[in-house]
């Protein structure tokens, strides 16, 4: 077998691609409105007691919900989840848009909201330790509700990207992102450059083949 390893850049990013994820809409309220975002960053990190760790971007709004509250649900999210649902969840800020206006969505006994469509199993959280991660800040947390909803497979991050985010148009010049699909239209993309649909950066570009 011919192995291609780079001793000089020892650090290939692209080896944390590979990497299995699946794809989550965390709910959350802040005592104002319903709240959800997308994440793939739910583990089961040990089995007694139960715990599970979600890490959840500081820039996203939900984070300060979590820190304050101590409390969110994870909807596991199924291949039948549409690009659509992603939008909705992902690609806006819970700050200014209603994520749930239009949404079928029930409560937990925590209040938190459930969505009915596209999602397996549900998993109410309470936050018992916390774990500053720079960017992320990890939330460790005990089971207090789970219920299956469904026996669809579960969405993957493989799978999101193969099949979900929508394929750029062929023959166009310029950078897809490799996050939601952008495309940006041009011979170089700015540095600065970022994704006006889901807020990537230039480093989550590559060229158009
Ligand atoms: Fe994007």
């Amino acid at each position: 077998m011919e192995m291609n390893v780079n001793m000089i850049e020892p650090i290939d990013n692209t080896a944390l691609f590979k990497i299995g994820y699946g794809l989550y809409v965390i709910t959350t309220n802040d005592g104002k409105k319903d709240n959800g975002l997308i994440v793939n960053t739910v583990t089961q990190v040990a089995e007694k007691p139960l715990k599970i760790a979600v890490s959840i971007n500081k820039a996203n709004y939900s984070f300060a919900t979590i820190k304050e509250t101590g409390k969110m649900n994870v909807c596991c999210l199924t291949e039948s989840a549409p690009f659509s649902l992603f939008k909705n969840f992902g690609f806006q800020s819970g700050k200014d848009a209603d994520k749930f206006s239009g949404v079928d969505a029930w409560r937990t006994k925590n209040g938190l909201m459930c969505l009915r469509d596209n999602i397996n199993s549900v998993i109410s959280l309470s936050v018992d330790d916390f774990s500053d991660m720079g960017s992320h800040g990890l939330f460790i947390c005990s089971v207090t509700e789970a219920h299956v909803i469904s026996n669809e497979p579960s969405m993957t991050y493989a799978y999101y990207h193969a099949n979900v985010k929508p394929k750029p148009e062929a023959k166009k010049k310029g950078f897809v992102c490799k996050i939601c699909g952008y495309v940006y239209e041009g011979e170089t993309l700015p540095e600065d450059f970022v994704c006006p649909l889901c807020k990537h950066g230039a480093s989550d570009f590559e060229p158009v083949k």
